[in-house]
């Protein structure tokens, strides 16, 4: 089924949690000198407006970006993904939010590689035209065009089955993003069967899974399903902006769940979830939980608001 368009999403509090946390990782790998590759298996269409289209119908970048783009107090840890979204708007008014494709472009270096999967017939052009763009936009202001087919390679199609080709990397070092819709339960035993095939083709892996936390017990039932994948290293971060609405409609709560987290990670989540909470929460059930494999115990917690 095709008729999810991540526009009608585009920056809410679930963006946010995820692109930060994408942010997070991706600084950390280039911290090494040693080229990675990043793999987003569900890429979308890379690049929002926020004043146009689907962005406007709910207006959901209301729940996550926009309440962040004024404040003068944004932690340290949180800065470097607002950089990313500040230089997409250099007006300084929030016109422009960017996918995931997007913010990782922007932090990672030349030699490193982008593999995008995106199966939407429409959302696939978007995609490739938004980074056409970008190309020209770069070769306007003199910065080297990358070289397109080596460094970003843009694929049409399945990418929980596209991910096998790739692993393990060349470099043998990769971040993999895996977002699906989750519109069809079929989506969260795919993530499952994809990331038990990807651990066996390369364990060093760094493997992020966002998800959406809902009543239903697919949701439920897959972080715990994860944390069965490749032992103790992992690190699952959820942001809830509110407790579930009574009529059960809307989507309050999301985790990232990562696979060979870096050890810096569960720091600068304590550092920026309590902040995200006090920011974006809407009443008293707004919390984050933080749980690790390491310590294997569950460190739920709410901050005073
Ligand atoms: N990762 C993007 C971001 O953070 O900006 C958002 C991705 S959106 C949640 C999920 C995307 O996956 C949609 O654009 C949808 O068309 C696409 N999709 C659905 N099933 C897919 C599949 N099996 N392989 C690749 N893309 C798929």
């Amino acid at each position: 089924m095709l008729s999810y368009r991540h526009g009608f999403h585009a920056g809410n509090h679930a963006d946010v949690l995820k692109h930060f946390v994408l942010i997070e990782l991706l600084n950390y790998l280039n911290q090494k000198d040693t080229a990675y590759t990043y793999v987003d298996t569900h890429s979308g269409a890379g690049l929002y407006s926020l004043d146009t289209g689907y962005a406007t119908k709910n207006a959901e970048y209301e729940t996550g970006i926009a309440p962040l783009w004024d404040r003068d107090d944004i932690p340290t840890a949180l800065q470097a993904y607002l950089d990313v979204i500040k230089d997409l708007n250099p007006s300084g008014k929030l016109r422009y939010y960017p996918g995931s494709p997007y913010c990782a472009d922007q932090v990672m270096r030349e030699p490193d590689r982008l593999r995008l999967f995106e199966l939407h017939p429409s959302e696939i052009k978007i995609l490739s035209e938004n980074f056409r763009k970008l190309e020209a936009h770069k070769a306007e202001q003199g910065i080297r065009p990358s070289t397109r087919g080596k460094r970003i390679m843009i694929n049409a199609g399945d990418g929980f089955d596209g991910l096998k080709a790739l692993l393990p990397p060349p470099s043998r070092r990769a971040l993999v993003l895996i977002d699906p819709p989750y519109e069809v339960k079929d989506d969260y035993r795919r993530v499952k069967v994809c990331l038990e095939d990807a651990a066996q083709r390369f364990p060093t892996g760094v493997y992020a899974v966002w998800y959406p936390v809902l009543s239903r017990i697919e949701s439920k039932q897959l972080p715990e399903r994860l944390k069965r994948i490749l032992g103790n290293g992992w690190l699952n971060v959820t942001l809830s902006i509110s407790g579930p609405s009574p009529d059960g409609f809307g989507l309050h709560s999301s985790g990232m769940f990562i696979i060979n987290p870096p050890w810096t990670l569960e720091a600068t989540l304590r550092e920026v979830m309590p902040y995200l909470v006090r920011v974006l929460g809407k009443d008293a059930g707004a919390r984050y939980t933080i749980e690790s494999g390491e310590t294997e115990v569950s460190k739920s917690e709410r901050p005073q608001r």
